[in-house]
């Protein structure tokens, strides 16, 4: 008799977007004339750039052609992208990161996720709440959590993001050995100092535990004194794997490209104590279950370092930054206290009741969505996050409706 992998029995419904959907869908039928504005969901508003575009365009002819067509790509990735994220990402920073560190995939979704999947079933997993939820979910499938009871799993060190400490998780009191960090976080907008990552990069290296480390908004970072990556700190090239994308960078959420990057000295162990190079150990997994991204859509990712591709994307992560500010102004007037928005695309607002209730009164009051944090773990309950991912006019006209209503 074939049998279910019962760990997939113990997820909950994944019920936060189409829960939100329902109740949004349910409100426009009533209100047909009412044009509601999303700002819920993180997904890119924004074309891809002329720079993309071109590459894209010139590398799909290739295909075409005989002469130029190409067949299965590596599965690491292309080396000319591979080259590009090593010198413009790392070593402009003055961060050593060698091409062949790095892994092209299509989506930190599937990065993030299939990671923990090198690593030991009875291993100790660290995760912040709020979380975005593929961290959580995979190590839920893979075995490694109790069931489900009073809103958290079984087995999983929950690490609190609250107000106290200023939702940037504390190291727990109990010995843990992979942590999750999501740095701009989502969905709170959080980022860290230096000191705060060097504290993590010390416990992993004194502890060999491993940091998995998710920087997919790092290109929203405006301020100097935050890390844009987390291997700025001494020693974490032994103990952190960094995970990029390409789909809030350059708006590639349908076009789908990012990179993780396992760097040569890091490293996990067997029973026996003897040390493995997580970098084969990725390599021999993506090898296997991978076969790489499309050549235009790389060729796409890499145009983003061009000239013209860095002063595009850039423009396009300002035109965010603006509807971010413009959604912290309106808190600032309407005496909401919040984190994010500054650094991040996400402004994560303290409602003060229930996150549900809000969100129910936002939308039939002024047929604006927004996000319950409640849908993010049990410490967002009394928050709610606003997303960056419109057009100012739609930015601009929800905060004046909810400034109409607060
Ligand atoms: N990591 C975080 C924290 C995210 O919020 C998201 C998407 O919303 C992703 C990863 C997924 O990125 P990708 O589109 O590259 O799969």
């Amino acid at each position: 008799m074939i049998k279910v992998n019962e760990h997939f029995l113990k997820l909950q419904s994944s019920y936060l977007f189409s829960e939100i959907a329902r109740r949004v869908n349910a409100y426009q039928a009533d209100n047909p004339d009412m044009s509601v504005i999303r700002l819920g969901i993180g997904d890119a508003t924004q074309p891809l750039c002329p720079a993309c575009l071109d590459a894209f365009h010139a590398a799909v002819d290739e295909m075409g052609r005989e002469a130029t067509f190409r067949g299965y790509g590596p599965e690491q990735g292309y080396e000319f992208l591979r080259e590009k994220i090593a010198r413009y990402d790392y070593g402009e920073r003055g961060v050593e990161i060698s091409p062949g560190e790095i892994f092209i995939s299509d989506g930190a979704k599937c990065d993030t996720g299939n990671f923990q999947e090198i690593f030991a079933v009875d291993i100790k997993v660290a995760i912040p709440d709020p979380v975005y939820p593929v961290y959580l979910d995979t190590n839920v499938m893979a075995g490694r959590t109790g069931s489900f009871d009073n809103g958290r799993y079984g087995d999983v060190v929950y690490m609190d993001c609250t107000a106290d400490n200023g939702f940037l998780p504390d190291i727990p009191d109990e010995p843990v050995d992979l942590v999750y960090l999501c740095f701009p976080n989502n969905p709170t907008g959080a980022v860290p100092t230096r000191e705060y990552l060097a504290r993590w990069v010390d416990y992993a290296r004194e502890n060999r535990a491993v940091i998995l480390y998710d920087a997919a908004y790092e290109a929203f970072i405006r301020d100097d004194a935050i890390p844009r990556t987390i291997y700025e700190i001494n020693g974490a090239k032994e103990v952190a794997i960094e995970f990029r994308s390409f789909s809030k960078t350059a708006g590639f959420t349908g076009t789908r490209c990012a990179f993780c990057v396992v760097p040569e000295d890091c490293v996990a162990y067997d029973s026996a104590g003897n040390s493995h190079h997580l970098h084969d150990l990725w390599n021999r997994r993506q090898a296997t279950k991978f076969n790489g991204v499309s050549y235009p859509v790389q060729r796409a990712a890499e145009a983003v370092y061009s000239p013209d591709g860095r002063k595009q994307t850039r423009e396009m992560i300002d035109r965010y930054m603006a509807n971010a500010d413009r959604i912290t102004a309106a808190m600032d007037e309407l005496g909401f206290s919040y984190t994010g928005g500054k650094n991040s695309p996400y402004v994560w607002v303290d409602v003060g009741t229930d996150s549900w209730e809000f969100f129910d009164t936002l939308l039939t009051k002024a047929g604006v969505v927004c996000t319950p944090g409640g849908g993010f773990g049990k410490c967002g309950n009394r928050y709610v996050r606003f997303s960056a991912f419109n057009n100012y006019k739609n930015v601009d006209e929800a905060m004046n409706r909810m400034a109409g209503i607060f």
